[in-house]
């Protein structure tokens, strides 16, 4: 099959509208954007009692990890997130009090302009007015341009499936248009996951650190890092001690990519779709082979 060159520019000019994350229906809208939707991680009060992981996994229908919820063992070693695991608490030394070690939690932190939204040419991934950034698997080719481009190392991939997906964090989505808030949030006893709008989760933590200067860092993680995000964090100690990157700085990480993605020549824009194709094409074939099991 050819493909003429008209369609071909028409391809190309696709892929650069994804380039520059244009679309024609978000500047038709004259709607306001809601505000964002975010969550104040507080690690001062978090138990590391798991409860949000539990949460996450039987809201998202993951399954039960290698070691139990309530067994303690799991803090031995630093865990990061995985196809079965959207968040994970992991534990660190207290110098200020040896005998509270911090708990801190790690997931996708939406957010407010993704470097992996903007890396994925498909919109396989995409930034809601609401503020969380979802997948979209119908749209994903596997190129995993997200993956590279997250610099939280969040998007993980399914590379033992016949049929992969990436996976990460939903922020709940689908319960927050239901007027619901995220199940881990809800599952927290100690209130360590507040839900809220961002505008009011900044105050909240500004208040904290304004009202108790000696037990927070005057630092509000993801106020300003990377742009922005919707996940806020609060600590006693420096952020570099519990295992945030300090070194991301404040300008939005498509900003710093872009200049990376217009230098790439045309025929690298347009790999990713002809990967598409062969996703879809082996993805068909494994599921015509998956056939009559069972
Ligand atoms: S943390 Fe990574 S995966 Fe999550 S929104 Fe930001 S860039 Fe995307
Ligand atoms: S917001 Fe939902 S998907 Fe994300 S960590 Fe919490 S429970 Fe899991
Ligand atoms: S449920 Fe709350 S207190 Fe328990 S581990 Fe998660 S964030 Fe910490």
């Amino acid at each position: 099959m050819s493909v003429k060159r008209r369609d071909f520019l028409k391809i190309a000019g696709c892929a650069g509208m994804a380039l520059l994350g244009v679309s024609d229906a978000r500047a038709r809208t004259k709607e306001p954007d809601p505000e964002f939707s975010a969550m104040l991680i507080d690690t001062t009060l978090c138990e590391g009692c798991r409860s949000c992981e539990e949460a996450c996994n039987e809201k998202n229908s993951l399954p039960d990890p290698a070691t139990p919820f309530d067994e303690g063992s799991v803090y031995d070693r630093k865990r990061d997130t995985s196809i079965g695991a959207y968040t994970v608490i992991n534990r660190f030394p207290n110098p200020r009090d040896p005998g509270s070690p911090i708990y801190v939690r790690r997931q996708c932190m939406h957010c407010n302009q993704p470097a992996c939204a903007s890396a994925c040419l498909v919109k396989g991934l995409e930034k809601t007015r609401q503020g969380p950034v979802i997948y979209n698997k119908e749209r994903c080719m596997g190129c995993r341009y997200c993956m590279i481009s997250c610099p939280f190392d969040i998007p993980k991939f399914e590379y033992d499936s016949p049929s992969p997906f990436i996976k990460k964090c939903t922020f709940c989505y689908d319960r927050q248009r239901q007027g619901k808030i995220p199940a881990c949030a809800e599952a927290c006893p100690t209130e360590a996951t507040l839900f809220g709008t961002r505008r009011e989760l900044v105050e909240v933590a500004r208040k904290r650190i304004y009202r108790n200067p000696g037990k927070y860092v005057p630092h509000i993680y993801g106020e300003h890092e990377v742009g922005g995000t919707g996940w806020l964090y609060l600590s006693a100690i420096p952020f570099d001690q519990i295992g945030f990157r300090t070194d991301l700085g404040v300008r939005p990480y498509p900003e710093l990519t872009s200049g990376f993605l217009y230098g790439v020549p045309l025929v690298f824009v347009l790999w990713p779709s002809m990967l598409l194709a062969l996703n879809h094409f082996s993805r068909k074939k494994g599921e015509r082979g998956d056939e009559g099991k069972d």
